[in-house]
């Protein structure tokens, strides 16, 4: 019930199984691509992959779970054909998926096209190819094109758009959102880890409880991990495994000759956020831009019907550490 649907207005999507990953991974062995493959040498998660159009020819690198919701769900469309096409587009013209996903559905909710219609959402990003005026407005993000057409509920923080997480109903992933120095950044602190997958232990996603902790918690280790160069993806062996964190610490204290300990790496993490707090402090950011937009307070998400409940003075003590 957190798969943000039809710009956020439920958190399930009825054409979800025709868009899933057991759905595209199928398709794409079976069209001559690649389920799995790895980004980069070596690696053994191998989450990328290779997808090809109906006649077997590459169309773009394998749309990743944020990409497929952004264009899928969040928009009422449920053709992974369309979803690929709009990936390859938004990669040519150097789009943001999420953020694209996220206009697109603001401006259908203005009007410009109906939920599901995946041509019309294609010929939206097409216009931002050309350069057209509207396309210029789209092509700014959703804060912006929800702004111009006078669309209210736009799901954006610090001017960026939400991800493929409702924060109603993963209340968790709500506080990063509202807090992350960058915007809504769901890798700023994946709280979805806690709050779904029972990675790192298990906080209720439908209550306000610990999530601050979860997501502070998230946020210094992400900075710390971000910061050397690792992909972000090793924190889920390196989170519920002690041998696989040493073994990190063992790689860093090689690779720089220092001699890392755990609390190094905290210290490390803590010292990056501040120092991008900073920045945002000098820039004019102030608690009030950490805050979610009123309506994910005000407006129940079916189908827990649930609303974002961590207080605002709760969010304003993510960094006090
Ligand atoms: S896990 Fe990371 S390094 Fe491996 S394929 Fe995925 S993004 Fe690339």
């Amino acid at each position: 019930g957190g798969f943000p649907t039809n710009n956020f207005k439920t958190g399930r999507f009825a054409g979800a199984s025709k868009i899933s990953g057991e759905t595209q991974a199928a398709l794409e062995t079976a069209r001559g691509g690649l389920a799995t493959h790895g980004c980069h040498k070596g690696c053994v998660i191998r989450c990328s992959g290779i997808y090809n159009d109906k006649d077997g020819n590459f169309l773009t690198k394998q749309p990743e779970y944020e990409t497929v919701w952004a264009h899928g769900a969040n928009c009422g469309i449920d053709d992974l054909d369309a979803i690929a096409m709009m990936d390859r587009l938004d990669d040519d013209y150097g789009l943001d998926t999420i953020e694209m996903g996220a206009t697109i559905a603001v401006a259908m909710d203005a009007g410009l096209a109906k939920f599901g219609d995946a041509a019309a959402a294609i010929n939206l990003i097409k216009e931002v190819g050309k350069g057209t005026h509207l396309g210029r407005i789209l092509g700014n993000g959703a804060a912006v094109t929800g702004k111009v057409f006078g669309v209210e509920r736009v799901p954006v923080v610090k001017g960026q758009a939400m991800p493929a997480y409702d924060p109603r109903a993963v209340q968790g992933i709500g506080v990063t959102y509202a807090t992350s120095t960058m915007g809504a950044d769901h890798t700023a602190g994946y709280s979805v880890t806690a709050n779904i997958l029972g990675v790192g232990g298990k906080v209720d996603a439908l209550k306000p409880e610990g999530q601050v902790d979860l997501s502070r918690n998230l946020q210094i280790a992400t900075a710390a991990i971000d910061s050397t160069g690792m992909c972000l993806f090793i924190a889920f062996a390196i989170l519920d495994q002690p041998d696989t964190f040493q073994a990190l610490l063992d790689l860093l204290s090689g690779f720089t000759g220092a001699n890392l300990t755990g609390d190094d790496v905290v210290a490390l993490g803590k010292s990056v956020l501040k120092n991008e707090r900073e920045f945002n402090l000098q820039a004019g950011f102030t608690s009030k831009h950490d805050r979610l937009p009123d309506y994910f307070k005000n407006e129940p998400l079916p189908p827990h019907n649930v609303t974002f409940a961590v207080k605002d003075e709760d969010l304003d003590k993510v960094f006090n550490w």
